[in-house]
């Protein structure tokens, strides 16, 4: 009594590129993401480089 209902729309993690679920139901707390965990460390590696970018406290007016 499997009916496999052929394919469900699925987006690859963009952090690990493991399937996701598209669908409301389905779709994980971290979406687009895999999970809240994969969320978090694409969030937070966004975060680091941005700040490494940003990094502008130094007092570089040295000439
Ligand atoms: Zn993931």
């Amino acid at each position: 009594m499997s009916a496999v209902q052929g394919q469900t729309d699925q987006l690859p993690c963009p952090r690990c590129g493991r399937r996701v679920p598209i669908a409301a139901d389905l779709r994980p707390a971290g979406f687009p993401f895999c999970s809240e965990r994969c969320r978090l460390l694409d969030l937070g590696a966004w975060i680091d480089g941005k700040h490494a970018i940003a990094g502008r406290g130094g007092e570089d007016g040295q000439e």
